[in-house]
């Protein structure tokens, strides 16, 4: 065992979470020699990008492409030598509106759109161009995406269009939601049209986007780090290392409720805001901070992925703007192709509060609900088309980007100086993803780097 007061030995941080942020900070400090550990309360690792077998492949439990202006993601593609499975595919798009879908991939697919006023539909594609081009984002904080939306768009075609969609993300919250949400979305959408094409083109990397985790874990083992599944971290303390250093200690609790605590110079928690503020109790943070990451509010998420004999239409994304019980149904294979599958893969999903009493539906009842939607929205398709399925609940899916977010999100680098926050409520203005993930757990290892040189402890 190695002494707190061995001069010799190299900083230690501990990570918490195996998610594609942990990992991403955990291979950048494992390559600078840190001595890293990662807990992982799940018995995998990849967390949202989690996947499984199917057929003679892996697929994510939950759907996942990436965006041409996606460059923090492409660039760790490229370090992992994976460059070679980057696909890119051009995708259409469908909406379901009015009991019926209408192709929605193009401009002059919304100029067909009749379910809005022939002017709104003109103001919405004039404001789709105009967010894409909008650069300063500050302008848009105070106010709220339904309001931007009326004022620029049309009361019809926020009705119809973007009410629905709001509703589909942040539920009861939709209404309070920022504006800068909303520019992110055109902005990134429309990024991925560039260069003269009104079709959107999507990237999925061959094999699933576990094979950037696979091979993440496998630098980090061949670097001398560790992970350890079905670890879940309890607690978080500050103590005094016989040297007189700073350190830290991570309780953790496993599965049979029996605890270890880790102690490491340095934390990394890329978990959500509010389970930190929990973890953290015992740092006594201040006030302020605390309340900053007790106000961060996260929408969960359930997410089915179906195998189907038959593949359901030509679109590969389909907003649902109907009430039914799901609000997008991606046929994951019209952008792939079938691959090793084995079938047609499709994801339906919603997000909720977990108030709501979907949450704690069995998933047999989630299962049947979501078929009679599909019913309703494939006449053709039936019960008798799936081959398998699976259920995925991700309870802190989506932070709710509420006005002024900039002024209440709790900073990654947190009073704690040895401790870092790197989770989805500390990516803005941008909305979560794979590609701020990665550039979130870059940050979260370089500001690592900076704490321990600064420090004067190595
Ligand atoms: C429905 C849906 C669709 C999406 N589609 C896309 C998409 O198409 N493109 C895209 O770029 N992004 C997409 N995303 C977002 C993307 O999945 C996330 O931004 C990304 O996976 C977040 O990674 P993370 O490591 O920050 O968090 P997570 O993946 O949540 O990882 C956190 C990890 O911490 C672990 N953990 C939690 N608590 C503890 C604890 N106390 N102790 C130890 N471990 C703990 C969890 O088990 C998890 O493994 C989607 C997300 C959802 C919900």
């Amino acid at each position: 065992m190695i002494s707190d007061d061995d001069k010799t030995r190299n900083p230690s941080v501990c990570i918490i979470g195996a998610g594609i942020t942990g990992l991403t900070a955990a291979r950048q400090l494992a390559a600078l020699g840190y001595d890293v550990l990662v807990l992982e309360s799940a018995l995998n690792s990849g967390g949202m990008l989690s996947a499984f077998n199917i057929g003679d492949e892996l697929i994510e439990h939950i759907y996942h492409h990436i965006f041409t202006s996606d460059s923090e993601v492409l660039g760790l593609i490229d370090e992992l030598g994976l460059s070679a499975d980057m696909k890119w595919y051009m995708v259409k798009d469908a909406l379901f509106a009015g009991g019926r879908n209408y192709p929605f991939s193009t401009p002059l697919d919304l100029l067909r759109f009749h379910e809005l006023p022939l002017l709104q539909r003109l103001r919405t594609g004039l404001t789709v161009l105009k967010a894409g081009r909008l650069r300063d984002w500050h302008e848009l904080e105070s106010i709220t995406a339904a309001q931007w939306l009326i004022d620029n768009c049309g009361q019809d075609a926020y009705d119809k269009l973007w009410k629905p969609l709001l509703r589909a993300k942040f539920d009861q919250d939709a209404e309070e939601v920022s504006a800068v949400w909303i520019w992110n979305k055109f902005k990134l959408r429309g990024s991925s049209r560039s260069g003269g094409k009104s079709i959107e083109k999507l990237g999925y990397l061959d094999g699933s986007f576990a094979k950037l985790t696979e091979v993440l874990l496998r630098e980090l083992d061949n670097r001398g780090g560790r992970i350890l599944y079905g670890y879940t971290a309890m607690g978080l303390t500050r103590f005094t290392a016989k040297n007189g250093n700073r350190r830290y200690r991570v309780s953790s609790i496993l599965e049979d409720c029996s605890s270890i605590d880790f102690d490491a110079d340095a934390v990394i928690s890329t978990i959500s805001t509010r389970q930190f503020a929990n973890l953290a109790i015992s740092l006594s943070l201040p006030e302020d901070y605390r309340e900053k990451l007790l106000s961060v509010r996260y929408k969960a998420n359930i997410c089915m992925v179906l195998r189907l004999r038959r593949s359901l239409s030509t679109w590969y994304w389909n907003t649902i703007c109907d009430q039914l019980p799901f609000v997008v149904a991606v046929e994951h294979t019209n952008m792939t192709g079938i691959n090793g599958y084995g079938g047609h893969i499709v994801y339906l999903s919603r997000y909720l509060d977990i108030t709501d009493e979907v949450w704690t539906r069995s998933d047999g009842e989630i299962y049947q609900s979501f078929i009679a939607g599909l019913e309703h929205i494939y006449p053709d398709f039936s019960a008798n088309d799936i081959i398998d399925w699976r259920l995925k609940r991700s309870r802190y899916a989506q932070p709710v980007v509420f006005r002024n977010y900039s002024s209440f999100m709790p900073e990654m680098n947190t009073p704690e100086p040895g401790i870092k926050l790197a989770g989805m409520a500390q990516i803005y203005p941008e909305d979560r993803g794979i590609n701020y993930a990665v550039r979130l757990g870059r940050e979260a290892a370089d500001s690592i780097v900076d704490y321990i040189r600064g420090s004067g402890q190595f």
